[in-house]
């Protein structure tokens, strides 16, 4: 007989959902991590009072009021909005694109002057989109294509605007209004104290191994449990039996700074493509610069973030849907259904760029199928 009812391998937001969902119900559950961390990319530090995003900056936001219920229970949510800046070699702008953009770029005042502008550059496209930098312009025009779509797009992505696919840049909103909240969110916010936290709330009570590849011991932790949830990358699973599947990593380079205010905002974007790096995140505007007391933290953290293509032993972070590597991913996840002991999910599971909201929508979706 199995020791444990499931045996989730990864403890991100898809793992850790899933394990407090079957402990609630009596399963008995193990988690475990390749990492000496739990909660995966959205793991959080503090370092100096501030809670630094080791992989990467994540801000919560979701129109979905069943996720949003659902996170609360492990974390109360601060009032923070993401309203990131773009800097194009010096010059600053408003993102997401919005009429303080608008009015930067062109001097334009109204919605009716922008729309007229965005018009005429549009006009180039006279087809549907057929890649990231058609729908971009079809979107916006050529200006802001240019200055700040066209460099930090291939920067981020390592190939040609030409080459990636339009619903890329779908994901931001255009808008004729002075609204420069990134998102189109009902709820938005980080949570207070950390993600960690937060994940650590969400396995309470949980058996928990670190720092175990399962990969290499798979046979051995197959025969732990009934079912394994597996979150990692679908490819590895298979040993990258059909060939790898492209990921784009990042790698920080994250600096404590002995002065209070660095760049006035969470994230600058850099949209030229001659900085090397695609943004600096500066962790403590997460938290309006306040340490867990309510004290101004004294010093700052700031995150250099250099985009590169995932090699064997990196982290992949970003999966690269286009469509060469989303027909090679529906051959692995063939071979998945066959698994019949295992269920892939989360963002490396099922190769799709997903938000957090979705990782824990789709998580919540596998409970209430098997459980
Ligand atoms: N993007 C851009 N300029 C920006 C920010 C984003 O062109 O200043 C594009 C880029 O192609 C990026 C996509 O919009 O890949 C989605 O950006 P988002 O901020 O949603 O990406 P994430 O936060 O997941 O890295």
């Amino acid at each position: 007989m199995s020791k444990y009812d499931y045996l989730v391998v990864g403890s991100g937001l898809f793992g850790a959902v899933f394990a407090q969902k079957a402990y609630q119900k009596g399963n008995k559950v193990l988690v475990i991590d390749k990492r000496r961390h739990i909660a995966g990319n959205v793991y959080t530090e503090k370092i100096e009072g501030i809670n630094v995003h080791k992989y990467g900056a994540h801000i919560f936001h979701t129109n979905n009021k069943e996720v949003w219920e659902y996170i609360n229970q492990f974390a109360e949510f601060n009032r923070f909005t993401n309203s990131p800046v773009a800097n194009y070699k010096g010059e600053l702008y408003s993102l997401p694109f919005n009429m303080y953009t608008f009015n930067k770029m062109w001097g334009v005042a109204n919605p009716e002057e922008a729309q007229k502008e965005i018009e005429k550059q549009r006009s180039e496209i006279k087809h549907k989109p057929q890649n990231l930098e058609e729908q971009a312009i079809s979107l916006v025009g050529r200006d802001i294509y240019e200055k700040l779509i066209k460099g930090y797009t291939e920067k981020q992505w390592g190939r040609e605007c030409r080459e990636l696919p339009a619903f890329i840049i779908k994901r931001l909103p255009v808008r004729f209004t002075f609204d420069n909240n990134y998102f189109n969110a009902l709820y938005q916010g980080i949570p207070v104290g950390g993600y960690t936290k937060m994940v650590l709330n969400m396995l309470e009570g949980i058996e928990v191994r670190l720092g175990i590849d399962y990969l290499e011991q798979k046979e051995e932790y197959n025969t732990l449990a009934d079912k394994i949830i597996y979150t990692g990358a679908i490819d590895a699973y298979f040993n990258y039996a059909l060939g790898c599947l492209q990921y784009r990593s990042v790698r920080f380079e994250t600096e404590v700074l002995e002065q209070s205010n660095y760049q006035g905002n969470a994230a600058v974007n850099y949209t030229d493509c001659e900085t090397p790096w695609t943004r600096i995140i500066e962790h403590k505007w997460f938290e309006f610069g306040k340490d867990e007391f309510g004290f101004e933290v004294p010093k700052t953290i700031i995150s250099k973030e250099y985009s590169s293509e995932w090699k064997l032993g990196d982290e992949p972070y970003y999966p690269v849907n286009d469509e060469k590597n989303s027909l090679l991913y529906s051959k692995y996840k063939k071979m998945a259904e066959d698994e019949e002991k295992v269920i892939f999910g989360g963002r490396l599971g099922e190769y799709k760029y997903y938000d957090m909201d979705q990782v824990i929508a789709k998580a919540l979706e596998l409970c209430r199928k098997i459980l």
